[in-house]
């Protein structure tokens, strides 16, 4: 059972039912004890209201006895020995109006004259009776002879002896009175009374009819002490102290009834309690869940990254500093730097909705290929990477595969879109810096870009000087562009295909480094684009291509921008003033762009060119076919040429490259736009471009970049020469 679960049981089941029972065992134990109290109490006083029975009973044996022997007709009627008499009023009608079980009458010297027995079935013998009545009757008969009348009062009218004896086995009050006159009128000595016997069973039916008097149920006489503790039960004792036997009956426990009738109500009230309880935990439980949940929701935004899942840099940095930290001497940890290629221009041509999705499929390829691996976004289209520990020997082939898996077009809405990465490796040999092994992959990183992207370089101590060198460029570049000296412009002449004739210069920019001699523009431009020069730079070539208009009045010259001059605010001022300056026709200038700059007409850029090509500036779109969706793109941005990249030259001789070329030209052509081949190495290029119908051709065959002065030489004596030609 997971953790969840658990608590969910506990606190919907376990507590609740816990706590009900809990309290409704308080309730019932109080109930019980209550209960208890006063069954105890309630039995108590039915101890002495069956002792107290019992007590009267006795004495209303006697008192009954009392209405036939205080009479003179009695003492008559026995001294006659008249037993029908006797038995009319002294033996059966006892019975019959008292209930006595037996009656007897005896005669002074105690012998009995009369014996009456009401069960026919079991009459006690003599024998019994006399051990029965015997004690009692020696008694009364001494009291009587020494004249006791103690106890006599106007209830009781004479003395007599009441105890409890068996008759035979059978438990009995036994009473003996003495058969007396009324009146005083018949003579009677002293001890010479008869005396007159009476027996009432306990074990017969005087139970039951007390029973039924006092209502105690199931009422009975038992000799023994008894066992069944539901019973209750008084000890009947007799004359001498000693016990005789128990009534016992099932006692009214009052308390044992109010907690049968309360019972079911407390099962309600226990159900109640767990159902209001459960519902409860239930509602606490979700809410835990939900606070629980947006915790966990909290803290994972603060570790990753929106827009991919993955971690995000601080989450990543911490990870890292714990490994390092907890780092055993011998224990390889593996840091990549994930740079992905021309993101950049996929944001800009597309847009950003297309940019974050390909950043988002990057990031699941990534994930798929590097499973285990920490990978966290640490900026536009940048990620790290942490290696388990047991992957650093595999470090290369992860790497690569990485850079093969990048390299796969996506597929997203309806774009084919190609990037790549390029890779930097650093791996730490047990505890190390993380501030140094981050630097390390940093520094891999840049060597993978500059070794062509699209690979990966792993750390050695060698980057460290090359890193050094570069730092030293890019200090040199900035001095260069502040003093603008070492920044030249070569031209590079561009000719009309139709007859061969310099039609226009592309203006290359070249940095003469003072002790490295020519860098390419390959290789500072991007330096000075990262570093916020290029803006700089893009002045000095157009004040140049400027000067040198003015002094080639008859072609044209094309400067390239990169998008950020183009973007930024103030680069249509800037060229519309310099041309101003130098006295020029804005329509002898081109401006090449390459083609991811080339976004819809809105915004910055949109404004730009149009402003632009309203005063007769045109535009080119450079490197065209390398960029994105070339074709569907250039139906929407103004420009007046395509230059058709020099790659597409190079592979001519194939016939998709061929066909591609073609569609270039065709689709040109249909919108009106001119056509210009760059890199045309070989005879065979310019003859099949110039039957396809280019254009303009520029390339090492016809001639390369050459020094400004050299070019103006180079196209004087050209346009000299044609006008030689067309004049002859
Ligand atoms: P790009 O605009 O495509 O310029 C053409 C490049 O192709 C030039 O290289 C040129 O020398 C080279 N090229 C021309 N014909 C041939 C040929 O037949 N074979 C070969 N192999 N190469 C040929 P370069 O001068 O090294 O310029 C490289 C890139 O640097 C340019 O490519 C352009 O994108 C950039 N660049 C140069 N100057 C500037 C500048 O002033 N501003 C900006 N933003 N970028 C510049
Ligand atoms: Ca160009
Ligand atoms: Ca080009």
């Amino acid at each position: 059972m997971t953790k969840q679960l658990q608590s969910q049981w506990f606190l919907r089941g376990v507590l609740p039912a816990c706590g009900s029972l809990v309290l409704c065992s308080l309730l019932l134990f109080s109930l019980s004890w209550a209960a208890a109290r006063s069954d105890a109490v309630a039995v108590l006083r039915q101890r002495d209201l069956v002792t107290l029975t019992i007590a009267k009973l006795k004495a209303g044996i006697a008192h009954d006895q009392e209405s036939a022997t205080v009479w003179d007709d009695a003492v008559r009627n026995a001294r006659a020995g008249n037993i029908e008499w006797i038995d009319a009023n002294l033996g059966s009608w006892m019975h019959s109006y008292f209930g006595h079980d037996a009656a007897l009458v005896l005669t002074s010297d105690l012998a009995p004259l009369y014996q009456f027995s009401a069960d026919s079935d079991y009459a006690p013998t003599p024998g019994d009776l006399r051990g029965a009545y015997l004690p009692l009757a020696e008694t009364l008969q001494g009291r009587l002879v020494a004249g006791d009348a103690d106890g006599t009062n106007e209830k009781i009218l004479s003395i007599g002896e009441t105890d409890l004896s068996y008759v035979g086995f059978r438990p009995a009050i036994v009473s003996v009175k003495p058969i007396v006159s009324d009146t005083g009128d018949v003579e009677q000595t002293a001890g010479s009374e008869m005396l007159h016997v009476v027996v009432r069973f306990l074990d017969g039916d005087l139970p039951t009819v007390i029973g039924k008097e006092y209502a105690f149920s199931e009422l009975q006489f038992s000799a023994t002490r008894p066992r069944d503790r539901s019973l209750a039960f008084v000890p009947l004792k007799d004359r001498d102290g000693e016990i005789f036997g128990y009534f016992e009956w099932k006692p009214f426990r009052p308390g044992h009834h109010v907690l049968e009738a309360t019972t079911p109500a407390l099962i309600l009230a226990f159900v109640a309690l767990f159902a209001g309880s459960s519902l409860a935990g239930g509602a606490i439980w979700r809410r835990t869940e939900r606070l629980a949940a947006s915790r966990a929701e909290l803290s994972h935004q603060a570790c990753h990254d929106a827009l991919t899942g993955l971690a995000n840099r601080s989450h990543f940095n911490d990870e890292l500093n714990r490994r390092l930290q907890e780092a055993l001497d011998d224990e390889r940890h593996t840091v990549l730097f994930v740079d992905l290629d021309r993101f950049k221009a996929v944001n800009d041509t597309f847009g950003h909705p297309i940019g974050d999705k390909l950043i988002s499929l990057a990031a699941e390829r990534m994930r798929d290929l590097l499973p285990e691996a920490l990978i966290a976004r640490i900026g536009g289209d940048e990620f790290t990477v942490l290696l388990q520990k047991d992957y650093a020997l595999q470090v290369e082939k992860l790497a690569d595969a990485l850079v093969q898996g990048l390299k796969v077009p996506f597929e997203i809405e309806t774009a084919h879109i190609v990037i790549g990465a390029s890779i930097g490796v650093a791996i730490a040999r047990g505890p190390c810096d993380p501030a140094e092994l981050t630097r390390q992959a940093d520094i891999a990183l840049y060597h993978a870009k500059a070794a062509g992207r699209n690979t990966y370089a792993i750390f050695g101590d060698h980057m460290d000087e090359l890193l050094r060198k570069r730092r030293a460029l890019e200090s040199d570049l900035r001095s260069a562009v502040v003093s603008g000296s070492q920044i030249e412009t070569f031209y590079q002449p561009v000719y009309s295909a139709s007859n061969g004739r310099i039609c226009s210069l592309e203006a290359l920019a070249r940095w003469k480094h003072h002790t490295l001699g020519y860098i390419s523009p390959d290789e500072f431009i991007p330096l000075a684009e990262e570093m916020g020069l290029i803006r700089e730079i893009g002045s000095l070539v157009l004040e140049d291509a400027c000067r040198t208009l003015a002094e080639l009045p008859d072609i044209t010259v094309a400067v390239n921008a990169s998008a950020r001059e183009l973007e930024a605010p103030g680069y249509a001022l800037r060229v519309l003033t310099t041309l101003a300056r130098w006295n020029l026709s804005p329509d002898r200038l081109e401006i090449e762009m390459t083609e991811s700059a080339t976004i819809d007409n809105c915004g910055e850029l949109g404004r730009t060119i149009s402003t632009l090509r309203t005063a007769g500036v045109r535009f080119a779109i450079d490197d065209f076919g390398t960029g994105y969706s070339s074709f569907s793109r250039v139906q929407k941005v103004e420009v007046d040429r395509i230059k058709i990249d020099k790659s597409f030259i190079d592979d001519m001789h194939r016939s998709d490259s061929r066909a591609l070329v073609i569609a270039m030209i065709d689709m040109a052509r249909a919108k009106g736009l001119k056509i210009t081949a760059e890199g045309v190495e070989t005879t065979e290029q310019r003859e099949a471009l110039e039957s396809l119908g280019c254009d303009d051709l520029q390339g090492f065959l016809m001639s390369r970049p050459l020094p400004r002065e050299a070019a103006i030489a180079y196209v004087s004596a050209a346009t000299s020469e044609a006008q030689i030609v067309s004049a002859v």
